[in-house]
């Protein structure tokens, strides 16, 4: 049995879930972190080994229930355990305007943002219910809050992800687990990088601190909600977003 408590971050390879790693490996996790390939599997294990970061890195497809098994089994042979902590990061958008957007991009990311969710959290719930603890963390968005022009596929996601915190949360209450979301604005990643710069400047104007966050500072929200500090808080949404939404 692992000492220190561990913590599953799936789209660990870069961007948001590659800071979130690190964050909580930094606040005495070990952390697990998965890429889709063997690609990125391995890149973030050698960023993990050039950090001296205690964990490791997996493959995983989230839209596969086989690879979320595999996961799960091949964590137990590694660590005798079960994670602790589980973030839900990974995550697509696939943008159109829905009068344009074609079956293939709704369903791939219906199937990837929310059908995933389901399916890992089901998984890894299980042994925290037997453990009587646990803690549960997704990344959501802004644009669950707002609407986004584009991205009906993608808020349809993110919006139903935290009404899945929120009823998960209800659920397991008395298990000593909880389930929250993190709800970043826009963020410098991969993700935004699909902008162009008219666009990113656009958004920047306006967002109250006039400048797009930065994957530490949703690691940093992530990292207080995994933490004891954060034990009677569940069934939440933080907002990490220069101001750009205010709940
Ligand atoms: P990103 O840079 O595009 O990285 C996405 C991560 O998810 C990668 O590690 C990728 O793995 C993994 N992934 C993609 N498809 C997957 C699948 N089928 N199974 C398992 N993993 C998969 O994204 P990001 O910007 O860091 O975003 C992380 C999360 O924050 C997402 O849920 C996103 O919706 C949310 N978010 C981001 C922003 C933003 O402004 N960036 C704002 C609000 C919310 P590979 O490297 O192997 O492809």
């Amino acid at each position: 049995m692992s000492i220190k408590k561990i913590a599953l971050v799936t789209g660990a390879s870069r961007g948001i879930g590659l800071a979130i790693l690190k964050d909580l490996s930094a606040n005495g996790f070990t952390v697990l972190g998965t890429g889709t390939s063997d690609n990125s599997k391995n890149m973030l294990q050698n960023e993990m080994d050039k950090n001296n970061i205690d964990g490791k890195a997996y493959v995983l497809d989230i839209k596969s229930q086989e690879s979320v098994n595999k996961l799960s089994e091949d964590i137990i042979n590694d660590y005798s355990d079960t994670p602790d902590i589980l973030v839900n990061n990974a995550g697509i958008t696939n943008d159109n305007l829905l009068i344009r957007m074609d079956d293939s991009q709704w369903f791939d990311t219906i199937e990837t943002n929310i059908n995933s969710l389901y399916r890992i959290s089901k998984t890894f719930l299980k042994p925290m219910i037997k453990k009587r603890k646990g803690r549960i963390i997704c990344i959501s968005s802004v644009v669950a809050s707002t609407g986004n022009a584009g991205q009906s596929n993608y808020v349809t996601t993110k919006s139903g992800m935290i009404g899945f915190c929120k009823s998960l949360a209800k659920e397991v209450a008395t298990r000593g687990i909880t389930v929250n979301c993190v709800s970043p604005g826009f963020i410098e990643t991969d993700m935004t990088n699909k902008l162009n710069e008219s666009q990113k400047e656009q958004i920047s104007k306006n967002i109250p601190m006039s400048k797009m966050g930065s994957p530490i500072d949703i690691a940093h929200a992530v990292s207080f909600l995994a933490s004891d500090k954060a034990s009677y808080i569940t069934g939440e949404t933080i907002n990490v977003n220069g101001g750009l939404f205010m709940q």
